[in-house]
């Protein structure tokens, strides 16, 4: 078998599947890899480090997609290229095959096997596999330092013979994986955390990170799933929560964002009135923008600013530490791709829980049954 790794073909994507570091764990399973050229340069990857770890390096994407046949990639590839991927060979992305059912329905056309590892279950032993968690851990660490550069204050508490700055004060909604990575970030730095989530689980996880959990007066019924991911609410418990929320925004000088529900977009928690109720000079990073935003003003893919509050809609902040968001993507296939190998040999685990979860299409046919859900 053999791997191929082509260039991300997003605008403003640095990142890329597999770097160097994690090669020699692939040649030693018997892989010959295959890297279009330059796959790995926005992220600092360039193709002799590629080559020093046993890679070939091929000019184009396309003659990639000819010699391998198990392909690597963190976006899905475009509709058009699909057409270029060997017959029978196998595509592992973040494919979001609900939102790209055209894509799917392609990749089934073209006798491909896909799977897509936004669909990883939330088990203890899936977790070294999943992207989600760990471009989180970026998202969440580069949302504070974003707020840092932007809040004109420090974040610490100063005592000097100049005077004594008391500390910041930073607000987070929504404890997850990125929420929690921003709390022990805005907490290195010296800032005040309160932090607040749907899931009442998460108060000992924030306490334990040095935070306060902000317990506010709603209780949501049926509010997390199986694998540990909230559930949408209803539109009168959400304009309760925006209610509450504004109280808690008015003393903050940060406010971070995280909340998400999958598969529908992310709740509207801060509203405009609670915008025009936080203090000149506030800063919110709304990591929800991806998903339309947690706040009513966030644009997605720009800073706007209203009353002099400045609202951050970063798209994409892990392409902005590339290096190790790189590392840690490639890592995690690393991990997943153990579940396709037996005494070195191409053996794919078919009966294995994370791979069922994850097999959108196994040879043309569209297999995942919400897939075929949406299809229908
Ligand atoms: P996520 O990105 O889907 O959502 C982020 C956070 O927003 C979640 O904590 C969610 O509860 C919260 N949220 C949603 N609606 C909200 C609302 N209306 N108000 C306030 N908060 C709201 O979730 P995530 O960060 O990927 O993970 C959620 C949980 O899953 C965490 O407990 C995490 O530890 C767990 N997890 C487990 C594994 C594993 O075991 N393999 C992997 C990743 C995450």
């Amino acid at each position: 078998a053999s791997l191929g790794i082509l260039k991300e073909k997003v605008p403003g994507e640095n990142r890329v599947a597999i770097v160097p570091e994690v090669l020699p764990s692939f040649l030693k399973l018997g892989l010959e890899v295959f890297i279009e050229s330059g796959a790995g340069a926005g992220a600092g990857y360039f193709d002799e480090s590629y080559v020093d770890k046993g890679a070939k390096i091929l000019a184009h994407g396309y003659d990639v997609l000819k010699k391998a046949n198990i392909i690597c990639l963190i976006h899905p590839p475009r509709l058009e290229d699909i057409a270029y991927f060997s017959e029978n060979s196998i595509l592992i992305a973040l494919l979001y095959p609900l939102l790209n059912l055209d894509l799917v329905k392609q990749i089934a056309a073209r006798n491909l096997t896909a799977f897509s590892l936004d669909l990883i279950p939330r088990i203890s032993r899936a977790q070294s596999m999943d992207p989600l968690s760990s471009q989180s851990t970026v998202s969440g660490y580069k949302s504070v330092i974003l707020a840092a550069h932007t809040l004109p204050k420090f974040l610490p508490m100063l005592t000097t013979p100049a005077g004594t700055i008391p500390p910041c004060k930073v607000f987070i909604i929504g404890a997850g994986v990125a929420g929690l990575q921003a709390i022990a970030t805005a907490r290195r730095l010296g800032a005040l955390v309160e932090a607040y989530d749907i899931r009442p689980i998460a108060k000992e996880q924030v306490e334990s990170l040095g935070a306060k959990f902000v317990n506010l007066p709603i209780t949501a019924q049926d509010v997390e799933d199986r694998s540990g991911y909230a559930k949408a609410q209803s539109e009168t418990f959400y304009s309760k929560q925006r209610q509450l929320i504004i109280d808690q925004c008015k003393k903050a000088d940060i406010v971070i964002t995280t909340a998400l529900v999958p598969g529908i977009k992310a709740p509207k928690l801060i509203s405009k009135e609670a915008v025009e109720n936080m203090k000149p000079g506030t800063v919110i990073v709304d990591l929800a923008a991806e998903q339309g935003g947690n706040c009513e003003l966030t644009v997605p893919g720009k800073t706007v600013v209203h009353n002099h509050v400045v609202i951050h809609g970063p798209l994409n902040l892990p392409s902005s530490m590339a290096p190790q968001a790189s590392l840690f993507y490639a890592k995690n296939i690393q991990s997943f791709l153990s579940l396709f190998f037996k005494e070195n040999k191409l053996s794919i685990h078919w009966e294995d829980e994370i791979i069922k979860n994850t097999l959108v299409v196994r040879e043309g046919k569209i297999v995942h049954e919400k897939v075929l859900g949406a299809l229908n």
